[in-house]
């Protein structure tokens, strides 16, 4: 079974079910020149669709997110066939939240990107006022991966009609069918013609997209993917002057301490590791657990793990379904195999699975391990879950920051002040207390990393914001005052600029005020 493109005969990009390794569809292996054209259409629809009040975008969402409703088995099976995880999981993880978050930025965009005033201090006194006003930038691109095909590129579309700008979209090759699906509902739903352009391919095609640069139109991209790629994204966007934002990998830390509940942790550390088969950005990738509770709460782990029910997701309900490309799972291979070569001790799992077609790996806990691993330093990306023991809270806050990724983090305690107070401590986008992995489903907050887990945001009006342009409008209502600051430069004008930095610079009214005699003085001088 092969996922690679057939280029340049057949000019096709072939859609397979990691599952079981069947073909379930084609796409085109769009071309440079074609990427180039899609972003010339999207250039040409976008200004009469930032013309529309947001209740008219709003309009269209609301109609596409009708459809989708309506049409929710069908794509739960289509996300599940071309990913390999369990339908119930597309749905949970994908649907749901898509569904959430239309329904928000259809309702909240125009309050989220309301113009708003600024307080300018004592320039206010001055006849002066500040506005800001939110601008789409024009064309959108969005480069998006294939471990949450439906939910990731959905939300940065909605988020960048709603804001006024057009879209193109470039999916993964592993996942075509899915965003074609996006596509499809938002043409249904009458969106414009061009808004929405989904340009299919392989990473050349998304190469294409970082090359067209804004003078062709383009206002940023939005790329979510490994830090390999996403540093040749933002090279390649560099060279144009080009903004962009990177959503990237994590090696996500979760912290159990003493006091935490056991039960809830265990469940949440199968959950966090291995759902979507633990291709999340967000997967819980570190465990580490205080030494008093370890054998109790490795014990859980591992009782819950056995219980876990894997299989074709098409044929059976299952909790664990097939990795999504061989690739990935050679990754995982490659980290347990370093692990045990280190010392490291599998409790359960540690294969893969050939008993079914396609590119299944068993959900496995390890214990014995340390940051000498790969699988403790490097994004595994599988359904693993590495234990390791600390002593104090700080040792648990030192050895989740010993990473290069910065996603998000969680901290399992029955003491939330103390949970709020490490969770400050971390170096992550999101922590959480008492939860694991969903917050992107949260359309109200903001996601991201730090370090090299990528910088912007999406998602919430911090994601809003990445997407429109700000511009400040500056108003002097006196405009037949003179400024002070201007020209001529006499001697008054030099002792006035000494009396404004000692008084007018300490923001104090009444300071400001002593000013009044010579500014009148200065006035008059110019008046002469
Ligand atoms: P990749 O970086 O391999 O690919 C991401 C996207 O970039 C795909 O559409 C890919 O196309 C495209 N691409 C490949 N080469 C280029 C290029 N030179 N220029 C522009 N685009 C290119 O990531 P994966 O698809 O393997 O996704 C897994 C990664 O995504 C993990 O590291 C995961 O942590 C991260 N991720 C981060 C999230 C976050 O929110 N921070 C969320 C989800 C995933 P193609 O597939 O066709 O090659």
């Amino acid at each position: 079974m092969s996922t690679r493109t057939l280029r340049p005969e057949t000019a096709e990009i072939i859609s397979y079910n990691p599952a079981t390794g069947e073909e379930i569809g084609r796409a085109p292996l769009n071309t440079p020149e074609e990427v180039r054209s899609a972003v010339g259409r999207a250039r040409a629809a976008q200004p009469a669709w930032a013309s529309l009040s947001f209740r008219d975008r709003a309009h269209i969402v609301l109609q596409a997110r009708k459809i989708v409703l309506a049409e929710l088995d069908e794509i739960g099976k289509l996300i599940s066939r071309e990913t390999g995880k369990p339908a119930a999981e597309a749905l949970s993880m994908e649907i749901v939240p898509g569904l959430d978050l239309m329904h928000y930025f259809a309702r909240h965009t125009a309050r989220l990107l309301q113009p708003n005033r600024i307080d300018i201090g004592q320039y206010g006194f001055m006849g002066r006022s500040s506005q800001v006003i939110y601008k789409p930038l024009g064309v959108i691109g969005i480069i998006s991966p294939w471990n949450f095909p439906w939910a990731t590129p959905l939300a940065e579309v909605v988020m960048a009609l709603m804001a006024g700008n057009a879209v193109v979209l470039k999916p993964s090759e592993l996942t075509p069918l899915t965003a074609m699906k996006i596509g499809e509902v938002f043409q249904r739903a009458q969106l414009p013609k061009g808004l929405l352009e989904i340009v299919t391919g392989d990473g050349a095609t998304g190469a294409a997209l970082t090359d067209v640069g804004p003078e062709a139109g383009l206002g940023k991209i939005m790329f979510t993917g490994s830090v390999a790629t996403g540093k040749r994204v933002a090279a390649a966007a560099a060279k144009h002057l080009m903004p962009t934002v990177l959503e990237l990998g994590g090696k996500d830390p979760m912290i159990v301490l003493e006091d935490a509940n056991l039960q809830s942790a265990a469940r949440a550390a199968i959950w966090g590791a291995f759902c979507n088969a633990g291709q999340a950005c967000a997967s819980v990738e570190r465990c580490y657990v205080h030494e008093s509770i370890a054998t109790r709460f490795i014990e859980l782990v591992v009782k819950e793990t056995l219980a876990l029910k894997q299989d074709n997701p098409a044929e059976k309900e299952v909790d664990v379904g097939a990795m999504s490309n061989e690739r990935q799972l050679q990754i995982v291979e490659e980290h347990i195999s370093d692990a045990l070569g280190r010392g490291a001790r599998v409790l359960t799992g540690g294969k893969r699975l050939k008993t079914f077609g396609g590119w299944f790996h068993e959900p496995t806990v390890v214990t014995n391990v340390d940051h000498s691993m790969d699988l403790m330093r490097d994004e595994t990306f599988g359904p693993v879950l590495p234990i390791m023991t600390f002593k104090t809270d700080d040792e648990a806050i030192k050895l989740a920051n010993d990473s290069i990724y910065g996603l998000t983090a969680s901290i399992w305690t029955g003491n939330i002040a103390r949970g709020r107070r490490l969770a400050e401590q971390i170096e992550a986008g999101t922590v959480m207390v008492n939860e694991v992995v969903y917050t992107h489903a949260i359309a109200q907050t903001p996601w991201g990393g730090v370090k090299q887990s990528g910088y912007g945001r999406t998602h919430g009006r911090l994601g809003l914001l990445e997407l429109v342009s700000p511009q400040h409008i500056h108003v002097n209502r006196l405009p037949f005052v003179p400024d002070a600051w201007w020209f001529r430069y006499s001697t008054g004008a030099g002792l006035l600029f000494r009396s404004l930095a000692k008084r007018f610079t300490t923001g104090s009214i009444l300071q400001s005020s002593l000013l009044l005699p010579q500014m009148i003085k200065r006035w008059r001088e110019r008046r002469d």
